[in-house]
């Protein structure tokens, strides 16, 4: 599943792109995957439109039009956002779960493709943006200057949850989902099975940073592809050659020799050191 990197780089690079582009054309091959409206409305509203600019928030991008108007995209599990030049051949899976299209003035495309279906894409008014329920609701940027320590250390303390689950709580932090959260704890040596409550100043130091490092890497890396994840321009991200114990159950860990297990937590997968995460 895409999460913070993957959806960072994908902003990275469509922002330039897509800026001052008029919409030609609209057309969607899956209704389900516009949430808010109904498709005929969602073709209707933007034709004609002109994207301004990209940005992200948590998992979400949010693509701002001349208008006023915005489109908001969750990736779900599988979601691609596919700019292609008029000339490109697009792949056979590429064409296949193309689920909404936008044509744009110079011929090129901007595809979302979502093998699984579990990607939204939104339709939001002018002005209605600030009080988009889904966006409202998420927890601070991990990466934004006003993510402090001490901040992290606050909303820490509120919560007597294992720390694995919270980090993938979207309303506690934005952008974090399984892979990410467990190469943080990881790196931070803390145990997935930890209370978050129960961090000592120097844990949740050493997770903050831990986070933000992971996080930068990721972005430094073009993502993690281990499913289906591509970039905007179809390319492969590199970050799962450094992963250290997501999917690796079984192997040695990197850093003590101990063995990487694999439990379940909250029904997902969590892989850690047992020997040197505590
Ligand atoms: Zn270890």
């Amino acid at each position: 599943m895409p999460e913070l990197p993957e959806v960072e780089t994908i902003k990275e690079d469509l922002k330039d792109i897509i800026r001052n582009k008029r919409i030609k054309k609209v057309e969607i091959r899956l209704a389900k995957a516009i949430k808010n409206t109904s498709g005929r409305r969602f073709i209707q509203e933007l034709k004609g439109d002109t994207f301004k600019s990209l940005s992200r928030r948590g998992k979400y991008l949010i693509f701002s039009l001349k208008s006023g108007k915005s489109i908001v995209i969750h990736l779900g599990m599988t979601g691609r956002l596919i700019h292609s030049k008029a000339n490109k051949e697009i792949s056979d899976y590429n064409k296949r779960f193309s689920r909404v299209m936008f044509v744009l003035e110079n011929k090129n495309t901007l595809r979302f493709i979502d093998m699984r279906g579990f990607g939204k894409v939104y339709l939001i008014s002018k002005g209605r943006l600030e009080r988009f329920s889904r966006l409202i609701s998420l927890g601070p940027e991990p990466l934004n200057r006003n993510f402090t320590p001490q901040a992290f250390k606050n909303l820490l303390k509120r919560h007597r949850a294992r720390i694995k689950p919270l980090l993938l709580n979207q309303q506690f932090l934005a952008g974090l989902g399984n892979i990410y959260s467990l190469e943080s704890l990881y790196r931070a040596r803390i145990s997935p099975l930890r209370k978050a409550d129960s961090l000592s100043d120097k844990e949740v130091k050493r997770l903050h940073s831990a986070i933000q490092k992971v996080l930068i890497g990721a972005i430094t890396s073009h993502g993690t592809s281990i499913d289906a994840y591509v970039d905007a321009k179809g390319r492969k991200g590199s970050y799962q050659f450094k992963l250290k114990v997501y999917r690796r159950e079984g192997e040695r860990c990197p850093r003590c020799g101990g063995k990487i297990k694999r439990i379940k937590q909250s029904n997902r997968s969590t892989y850690f050191c047992p020997e040197c995460q505590k």
